[in-house]
């Protein structure tokens, strides 16, 4: 007797642009125990549970892109450690790290959790994080974050590496806040062994009556200063998305600059977003999305929703068009970056 043939591999996704998605990454909450100024207001409205994708929900998407073809998986929010029983997902996703599907499963995180899940977060298959912190400063740190206190993170971040991640920092470069702190910042991550990311900041959201042109410091010129310390060796890191990279010659830490306002990385993207509600965004600038929920709602078999992540994909644009160049803010999505996922 032979045996039945194989079924044909699920078709991979490509876009329009010959792009290949490879890199998802998935929003689990809205919610969140810092209330950042540049990220919310200090009064938001959070979605209703019954709107949020379950855990099992999660999970069924999270394994339909990977059958299609995504290696790296990021966890964000919101706070995606603030989520009830998240610990039981990140374990769920350790399979597919097992079976070779996925190469990498991480998160994006304010670190104020990690001091509670590092340990399990490793146990999981997680070995790296990437943890936001825009000042060492207690005072500051309280003011950016409103509600944030800068010694738990700290320790948070201890506790990410004695449990052997690996952890990267993302600083959101912000005018007349954290300019002072560049080199300081840049020195308290090389002592550590981390990297470190500036991020432009972007207009995403209604935060009140934050003043967004004022926040935004330019990182060509970060650049120039970090350069006047230090000796920056370019990198030929390309990893799919708006991150250029240097080495520093003295401390050889690696120090990215993630540019989506004066950098056009569109034409090598390899990524999707999906929110906590199940909403696709193919480009954080633009606000065309579609709808997987509805897929996964319909039917507990996940043909519907193979088919609707290919649909989505099909309509990827090419590129977005943030600008700030004309002193307006132009190109301005209405959606927070909590609700997509940074
Ligand atoms: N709560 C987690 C955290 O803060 O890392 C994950 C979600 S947060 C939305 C992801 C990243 O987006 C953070 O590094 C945050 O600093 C950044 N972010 C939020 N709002 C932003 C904005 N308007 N412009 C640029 N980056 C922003
Ligand atoms: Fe929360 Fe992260 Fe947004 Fe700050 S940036 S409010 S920590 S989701």
């Amino acid at each position: 007797m032979t045996a039945a043939p194989l079924p044909p591999p699920a078709a991979p996704l490509i876009d329009p642009f010959a792009r290949a998605i490879r890199y998802l990454r998935v929003s689990v909450t809205d919610r969140c125990d810092f209330r950042c100024v540049y990220c919310m207001s200090e009064k938001m409205q959070f979605l209703p549970k019954k709107e949020l994708l379950t855990l099992e929900e999660l999970d069924r998407l999270c394994s339909a892109f990977i059958r299609l073809g995504v290696e790296k998986l990021r966890i964000t929010g919101g706070e995606p450690l603030v989520r009830r029983n998240i610990m039981e997902f990140f374990r769920a996703m350790t399979r597919h790290l097992d079976s070779g599907a996925l190469k990498e499963l991480t998160l994006t995180t304010n670190g104020s959790q990690l001091g509670k899940y590092a340990e399990e977060l490793y146990a999981a298959g997680v070995r790296r994080v990437n943890v936001s912190l825009d000042t060492l400063d207690e005072e500051k740190f309280a003011r950016v974050t409103r509600w944030g206190r800068l010694p738990q993170v700290l320790d948070g971040i201890d506790a990410a590496r004695a449990a052997g991640l690996q952890v990267k920092i993302n600083t959101v470069a912000l005018k007349g806040f954290n300019e002072d702190e560049l080199f300081t910042l840049t020195e308290f991550c090389a002592a550590r062994g981390m990297d470190l990311t500036f991020i432009e900041v972007m207009p995403m959201g209604d935060i009140g009556n934050e003043d967004r042109i004022g926040q935004y410091w330019n990182l060509a010129e970060l650049r120039h200063t970090l350069g006047t310390r230090y000796s920056l060796h370019d990198l030929p890191d390309r990893t799919g998305g708006p991150a250029r990279y240097v080495r520093l010659g003295e401390t050889r830490q690696r120090v990215g600059f993630i540019t989506p306002m004066s950098h056009n990385f569109c034409e090598s993207c390899n990524r999707v977003r999906v929110t906590c509600t199940g909403e696709i965004y193919t480009c954080l600038g633009q606000e065309g999305h579609s709808d997987l929920r509805g897929p996964l709602r319909e039917s507990e078999g996940d043909a519907g929703l193979e088919r609707a992540i290919h649909a989505a994909i099909a309509l990827k644009p090419k590129g977005h068009d943030f600008d700030y160049d004309r002193q307006e803010v132009s190109g301005r999505v209405s959606r927070h970056m909590s609700h997509t996922g940074g």
